[in-house]
């Protein structure tokens, strides 16, 4: 059968303005189809192309397009511009290239539409409201979901406990009713449902379905809402093994592989053991982040090498003011956008059951936090501006969803972990300060 359409999220705007950042942080897989496409093409060195490496390499057991030293695209110009885009027109680009940083998937009898915030413009809200984009969504939505579409199969509610599509989005919509209420600021919204998740996962499982479902989470919503009335929250700091187990993912969201990082092989490979280690132990200075060139594009930055300036692990911990409108609203934004396109569970986020993704969600909270908190102390600030929190959602929802590392069971057993020992709520409120 075919989809009954699409659900774009509201509150989000977005049109692409030539940073050139996905074309240099992202493997762009091609289909034969696409491959055959664009050879027909009859590129030449007239054109600008590089004539020392093929145009197309292969990936696995299909294909890729091939990169410059510098890691831009081949067929990147020197405006930023995609030279198969200004010689024949949008649909001559690969699909991969088209969609993004719109993200699609299969949701029960729709298709549900998240965007990727590795995008500067998708975290800056800059461009068309989303919503006047239907009719283009529209269409690369039919050329990713097959006609013979059949939906697939829901997302569990945690781990064993099924659900029906009409209970996915029963659910879905009590995330963004806890998420969107603006009277407090996001690390209490984040509290209060994650707290009502934990009771959630103890309900009779006959509970969890259709008209009762519906009835226990307002109950529950409530409960929290009463529970945590304002943003008087107790802040408890996280404890060691909280701290060891956050930056161990930090650091895996940090790994941000592109183009560039996979070639340095081994060498690359110590790096990364090496990086990890220090964020395990997390004494001495924090190992030097290089910055997306999305992200120093966007916010006209320098790049960012060596590390005399890289701040001490201990450092991060003070108070930044992290409690600020502007930036709840971006985090807000990106909770939301994530809750409406199913960005966060399922077959979109590693097969994870619906309570399980949100807390890997949740924790992007203290997360993102953590990377501004580095940006400001390695400028020699001591408390965040807007463009900190832009540019950290920016350098880690590159892999949130999609780096292979976070999909690891261990990866996911330290969410279940976190959360056991309540120390995702403790996050939320340690690096809301
Ligand atoms: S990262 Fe976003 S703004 Fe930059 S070129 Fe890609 S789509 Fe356009």
């Amino acid at each position: 059968m075919a989809h009954k359409g699409v659900i774009l999220p509201v509150l989000q705007n977005w049109s692409c303005h030539n940073c050139g950042g996905c074309c240099r942080e992202h493997q762009i897989g091609i289909t034969q189809e696409e491959k055959r496409r664009i050879e027909k093409q009859g590129w030449t060195e007239a054109d600008g192309i590089p004539t020392d490496r093929p145009l197309i390499v292969p990936l696995g057991t299909a294909w890729r397009l091939n990169h410059r030293d510098d890691g831009a695209c081949v067929f990147l110009n020197e405006q930023g511009l995609c030279r198969i885009h200004a010689k024949f027109g949008e649909p001559a680009k690969p699909l991969a290239c088209q969609v993004y940083p719109y993200a699609v998937h299969p949701s029960g009898a729709s298709v549900t539409i998240s965007l990727r915030f590795s995008c500067p413009s998708v975290v800056q809200n800059l461009g068309q409201p989303v919503a006047q984009q239907r009719s283009f969504v529209e269409q690369l939505a039919k050329q990713i979901v097959p006609a013979n579409y059949s939906a697939p199969a829901a997302p569990d509610l945690f781990t064993g406990q099924k659900l029906e599509w009409s209970d996915v989005t029963r659910v879905q919509a009590f995330l963004e009713r806890g998420l969107a209420d603006r009277r407090v600021g996001i690390a209490t919204r984040l509290m209060r449902v994650l707290s009502w998740l934990e009771l959630l996962e103890r309900a009779q499982p006959d509970a969890l379905h259709d008209s009762r479902l519906g009835d226990l989470l307002t109950l529950l919503h409530d409960a929290s809402v009463r529970a945590q009335p304002d943003d008087e929250l107790p802040v408890v700091r996280p404890s060691g093994l909280g701290r060891v187990m956050f930056r161990q993912m930090i650091a895996q969201l940090l790994r941000h592989d592109t183009e560039v990082t996979a070639r340095k092989g081994i060498a690359g490979r110590i790096g990364l053991l090496t990086g990890g280690i220090r964020f395990t132990l997390g004494v001495g200075r924090v190992p030097a982040q290089a910055d997306p060139v999305s992200v120093r594009v966007a916010f006209g930055m320098t790049a960012r090498n060596g590390n005399d300036r890289s701040p001490w692990f201990s450092q991060l911990e003070g108070e930044f003011g992290g409690r600020n409108a502007d930036f709840d609203e971006v985090l807000t934004r990106y909770m939301l956008v994530k809750i409406q396109g199913l960005h966060f569970c399922g077959k979109a986020f590693y097969d994870r059951p619906m309570i399980d993704g949100f807390r890997s969600l949740a924790l992007m909270y203290p997360a993102i936090l953590w990377v501004a908190r580095y940006r400001a102390a390695s400028d020699g600030r001591d408390h965040l501006v807007l463009q900190d929190v832009q540019a950290a959602v920016a350098t880690l929802d590159h892999s949130f969803g999609y780096s292979p590392a976070l999909g690891l069971k261990s990866s996911q057993h330290r969410i279940t972990q976190l959360s056991k020992l309540q120390q995702i709520t403790a996050l939320c409120g340690w690096y809301s300060r």
